[in-house]
């Protein structure tokens, strides 16, 4: 059983909602599909002090970990405001590695846009990725 794409979008747009994001007012949202059919959502969490903020991936990741997810990540997507080209950052990326290589998955990350949604597999996006397994 898989998530489509538009609904594991639709889920990523309804969880920017939740954002705490009082200074940059960028709210976005990611939600992870997995491959039992399962989605766990996240958004961006601000901080007074900007470098301890997390990005929605990164905290929907850990929502997973957290709930005893290892591996199983078949899609990942990303939204933003309407106007921005969302992609993970950097740190994210490695974030979301962490999660797809438990079981040596290379999931799809759909990123929202002004100009549709992008498709991308993880390992395009971090080609290289740091690990130790
Ligand atoms: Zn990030």
């Amino acid at each position: 059983m898989s998530v489509s794409r538009d609904d594991l979008m639709a889920a990523a747009r309804a969880a920017a909602e939740g954002a705490y994001a009082p200074y940059s007012k960028f709210l976005v949202g990611a939600a992870l599909a997995f491959a039992d059919g399962s989605v766990v959502s996240g958004a961006n969490v601000e901080n007074v002090s900007y470098g301890l903020s997390l990005c929605a991936e990164t905290v929907a990741a850990g929502k997973a970990m957290s709930e005893g997810r290892r591996g199983g990540l078949v899609a990942v997507a990303v939204s933003g405001p309407k106007a921005h080209a969302i992609t993970p950052c950097g740190r994210c990326r490695q974030v979301l590695v962490e999660l797809a290589m438990l079981d040596g998955s290379d999931p799809l990350v759909w990123c929202d846009g002004p100009g549709g949604v992008r498709e991308f597999r993880l390992s395009q996006l971090l080609p290289e990725a740091f690990s130790e397994l």
